[in-house]
């Protein structure tokens, strides 16, 4: 089970759930959807999970799956997102109090087996297996929510083999953190310890084994992984 380290801290903080949102930054959409042309906003905030042993404290590698001695994917995929860690249960969370339930924020990497995910969705499937495998869901030490004064103005940048491939700010989330704590924690409830993986921005891509990944998110961290 995963434990997070706090920054500058002798704190720990155990995962529990691991929530994700889909389609939440307008240009992914765009590129997802580009045989389709949809460029389909949801209504809602789409929500998959992955299970918490996928959750990995920075790791400095990641590799597809192995099953039966075969890799279970041809196409790995990036995706950097700004991850929240909740600090305190809650059930119907007003939006005005979303807030006070933020333990603070780590960057992550909500990895893909874009392959796997597409022949699932297509057959109309459950798609777990794409996103919760070991290590699919890699997490920086966090940082507390005091010490972020504005969590929807951060740069996020991810970097294959030193170029930059993903480059967006926070501020353009469809959803916003306090709705999407408020939705969750109506459906769902929210608990201590709960991640929500809040979105990749547009510039996925297939990645190859020897890359090194660089997903930074400003005044909160840096990951560091190599595709092995
Ligand atoms: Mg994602």
């Amino acid at each position: 089970m995963a434990e997070l380290k706090v920054k500058n801290s002798k704190e720990t903080i155990r995962v529990e759930n691991v929530y994700c949102i889909g389609k939440n930054y307008l240009e992914h959409i765009r590129e997802f959807d580009t045989a389709s042309k949809k460029d389909e906003v949801p209504e809602e905030p789409v929500i998959f999970l992955k299970p918490n042993t996928s959750v990995e404290m920075n790791p400095d590698k990641v590799s597809i799956p192995v099953f039966k001695g075969k890799g279970i994917s041809d196409n790995l995929q990036n995706e950097i997102e700004l991850v929240i860690i909740i600090g305190k249960d809650g059930v119907d969370i007003p939006l005005e109090e979303a807030y006070e339930y933020i333990f603070g924020y780590a960057v992550g990497i909500d990895f893909t087996l874009r392959d796997v995910q597409t022949a699932f969705k297509q057959k109309g499937l459950p798609w777990t297996l794409s996103k919760g495998f070991l290590g699919a869901a890699p997490v920086s030490d966090v940082v507390k929510a005091e010490d972020i004064d504005n969590p929807h103005d951060l740069m996020m940048r991810l970097k294959i083999n030193r170029d930059v491939k993903q480059d967006a700010n926070t501020s353009s989330m469809i959803f916003e953190i306090d709705y999407i704590i408020y939705y969750i924690s109506c459906i769902f409830g929210l608990k201590r310890g709960d991640l929500i993986f809040t979105g990749t921005p547009a510039g996925i891509m297939r990645l190859n084994k020897g890359d090194l990944i660089e997903a930074e998110i400003e005044k909160i961290g840096k990951l560091k992984i190599k595709v092995v």
